[in-house]
């Protein structure tokens, strides 16, 4: 890959060691004691400052190999380093973010954002400092003292970020953060993630199974096949943000993403027609 398509990506550090390595990963469940193949084989590399992008189709691995990055669940085969330390547990170094906006629902917005820290014993006053400098940045200042459910969607997926970002982690993993927003909502989340990633300087691995959320944000877009989940392809996507999505570029993008992931949805569909 060109230095130059990266010349607007400022956190990425060229040069250095990935930050994280699969090395022939796999994993295989075990349900009603037979042998379920998720993932196999998995070889990546997540530079420092990268913005990674799984995409696949549904039941593909893409979870599950977050999950072993995050070191909440163990590979089979192979292994994963970040930092230099083999994965085995969760660790500060990598802050989570689901689906649904995982706080709890009894704390305050601020409470939340440093929960982590309150469980590392940090004082209490200046965990209310951390939690109004994290939540000035995701522009949830206002929000410090309310509840949850006092928020909108999109402002609890922003206190989740701000609550990953409170640990100072090297790297985000974000499972489908934005999938139950509406379109208009998640447009303007990608754009705040980017800037939270210009600013934290952190790497990101985000899982999507949509392409347009894909181009918008990646550096790389990891394309899975169905199940047992391998990289198909790895797609750098040489384009300055913030991204234009009615530009030829971007259709181009899309519609090869498109031709990639046809079979593979199509086999993940006959798959998920055969268990039922
Ligand atoms: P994706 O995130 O790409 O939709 P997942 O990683 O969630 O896919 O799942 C991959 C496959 O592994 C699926 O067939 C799913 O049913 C299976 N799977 C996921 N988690 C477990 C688990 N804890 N036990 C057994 N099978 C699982
Ligand atoms: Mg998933």
């Amino acid at each position: 890959m060109t230095e130059q398509a990266f010349a607007d990506v400022a956190p990425k550090r060229c040069g250095q060691p990935p930050l994280v390595t699969c090395t022939g990963v796999g994993k295989t469940w075990e349900t009603d004691g037979e042998p379920f193949v998720a993932l196999r084989d998995i070889d990546l590399e997540v530079a420092r400052g990268e913005f990674v992008v799984f995409l696949g189709p549904s039941g593909c691995g893409k979870s599950t190999l977050l999950f072993l990055m995050a070191g909440l669940e163990q590979a089979t085969e192979g292994r994963i380093v970040c930092g230099g330390a083999e994965v085995h547990a969760p660790g500060t170094d990598r802050g989570l973010v689901f689906q649904e906006a995982s706080l709890y629902p009894w704390l305050t917005v601020g409470e939340n954002v440093t929960f982590g820290l309150k469980m590392q014993h940090v004082p209490k006053d200046r965990r209310r400092q951390v939690a109004q400098e994290i939540l000035e940045r995701v522009g949830l200042s206002e929000a410090i003292d309310k509840r949850p459910d006092q928020l909108s969607g999109g402002m609890r997926q922003r206190a989740a970020v701000a609550r990953a970002l409170a640990l100072k982690p090297e790297i985000l993993l974000l499972d489908e953060p934005f999938a139950a927003l509406d379109v208009q909502t998640r447009a303007r989340m990608q754009d705040f993630l980017i800037q939270v990633w210009r600013q934290a300087g952190v790497s990101m691995v985000f899982v999507t199974h949509h392409i347009d959320e894909a181009i918008a944000l990646a550096d790389r877009i990891v394309v899975f096949t169905a199940r047992p989940g391998r990289i198909k392809t790895i797609i750098p996507v040489d384009m300055p943000r913030p991204r234009d999505s009615r530009s030829p570029a971007f259709h181009a993008l899309a519609d090869r993403l498109t031709d990639l992931l046809r079979d593979e949805v199509d086999r993940a569909f006959a798959e998920q027609e055969r268990i039922k």
